[in-house]
């Protein structure tokens, strides 16, 4: 077992579980998968795919990766709302 720290969240991760990447910025630091995800994103099609959900609009497939990680960012937050409301 093999523990990292993420230079970007600050979260002490278990590389067995959260293969860590070398950060783009810094190549004596790592990164773990979610944040390397986040830092590849384009942000337009993230502000599409939260946007999307926000107006409930259906799901597209055969969009970005970064699409679906803003629709599911979105949808996320929409039942933690929905949920908090009850
Ligand atoms: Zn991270």
């Amino acid at each position: 077992m093999s523990m990292y720290l993420c230079m970007e969240c600050d979260r002490l991760l278990d590389g067995d579980y959260f293969p860590p990447s070398e950060h783009p910025k810094d190549d004596m630091a790592f990164i773990c998968d979610d944040c390397m995800a986040e830092l590849e994103t384009p942000m337009a099609d993230f502000q599409q795919g939260v946007m999307d959900c926000d107006r409930g609009i259906r799901h597209k497939e055969g969009q970005s990766k970064a699409y679906d990680r803003g629709y599911g960012f979105q949808y996320e937050k929409e039942q933690r709302i929905t949920e908090q409301t009850k």
